[in-house]
């Protein structure tokens, strides 16, 4: 019998992602707080976007992704050339690391770094180096002093997963500038519509040729199980992952959710102001119960707990009550615990376990 073929090199270094958990046994009214989902759903508008969509399954969806584009480009005000679309803003990232790193080229993450950037470097079968952060925010001075000769993309998320901190636009801005030529900087939007006034570096992406950003469906718009993300940055860059891009890589009925899901401002604004005053709640009673968190600007909460084990007891707690949020141990976290900010009434079933597990 002949052996199986080796895969290429890095490949079964990579760590296998985990998802957030879905299910508890024996409770059927589970609120999944672990995922960084909207609480809201999906708007109605996308869903019916997509239904209507579905009755033409049988026809290949357009490979340009053009309508999508131009709604994307209209309400964020971008050139919709520059705009590239993906399955998921996973599939963006993938596509960076294959068209601009390799083998002996190094992909810059930090050190609570969301982890599909390493997954996405070792499978284009170049080496993530992981930087410190400070005082769980990423570090503009230890990102400048990882950078070598070898160093082709920098990522970071900001607002960052799972701290929820925010680095500043003067910062961004200054670790744009101190990259060297050939080095792209990567900055991942996925929460960047929770951010106050962000605009996640898209203005950076428009002006500049060694910034790209990248933007989901998944938090904000309620679309995670739709898989779409986009991307914006120099045009060199989009011409390059067009290139890679699978031509019907998003389906008729993602593209319709997507689309209808973009334009509706007033979804996007109810669920941007509803999920402020929830985290400002959520936030205040953690720090009631002697459970600190940085100000987050996304829409979950990193909680600190007095050491590893009370997080794994509150964990185990908050699950007899059919509540599932985020052990982060995997991303340098063994002592907290991110928690997506519910609704109102998610609120209320939530900090009501606390309260009833600080006082047990
Ligand atoms: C959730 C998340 C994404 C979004 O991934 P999709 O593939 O678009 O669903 C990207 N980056 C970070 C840091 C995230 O937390």
């Amino acid at each position: 019998m002949q052996a199986a073929p080796q895969p290429q090199p890095g490949i079964m270094d990579i760590a296998l992602y985990q998802g957030g958990a879905s299910k508890v046994a024996g409770h059927d009214d589970v609120l999944k707080l672990s995922s960084n989902e909207n609480p809201h759903g999906a708007p109605a508008s996308a869903r019916a976007a997509a239904r209507q969509a579905a009755e033409a399954m049988h026809l290949y969806p357009p490979t340009d992704h053009a309508e999508l584009r131009a709604a994307i480009a209209e309400v964020h005000g971008l050139d919709p050339e520059r705009v590239i679309c993906g399955v998921g803003s996973d599939e963006i990232i993938h596509w960076l690391c294959q068209a601009y790193a390799g083998p002996g080229d190094e992909v810059l993450h930090t050190e609570h770094g969301f982890l599909m950037y390493p997954i996405s470097a070792r499978a284009a079968g170049a080496t993530p180096v992981r930087v410190p952060e400070r005082e769980r925010r990423v570090d503009v001075d230890a990102l400048l002093a990882g950078v070598t000769g070898a160093t082709r993309l920098v990522f970071i998320a900001n607002p960052a997963n799972p701290t929820g901190t925010l680095l500043s636009a003067a910062e961004v801005t200054r670790l744009a500038d101190g990259l060297p030529d050939g080095c792209l900087l990567v900055l991942d939007g996925a929460y960047a519509e929770f951010a106050g006034d962000f605009d996640g570096g898209l203005g950076l992406g428009g002006e500049r040729g060694n910034v790209f950003a990248t933007r989901t469906f998944s938090k904000l718009y309620g679309l995670g199980g739709m898989r779409v993300g986009w991307g914006y940055g120099p045009r060199a860059v989009v011409e390059v992952l067009n290139r890679i891009r699978g031509p019907f890589n998003l389906s008729n009925v993602a593209l319709a959710a997507a689309e209808a899901a973009v334009r509706d401002r007033a979804f996007a604004a109810f669920c941007v102001a509803d999920n402020a005053e929830q985290r400002d709640r959520l936030r205040g009673s953690l720090a009631q119960l002697g459970l600190p968190s940085d100000p987050s600007e996304a829409n979950f909460v990193l909680a600190r707990f007095a050491g590893p084990e009370e997080a794994v007891a509150c964990d185990t707690y908050l699950k007899s009550r059919g509540i599932i949020v985020r052990h982060p141990a995997n991303y340098g976290f063994p002592d907290c615990l991110r928690i997506s900010v519910p609704d109102a009434a998610g609120n209320d079933r939530l900090l009501a376990a606390l309260a009833d597990w600080r006082a047990a």
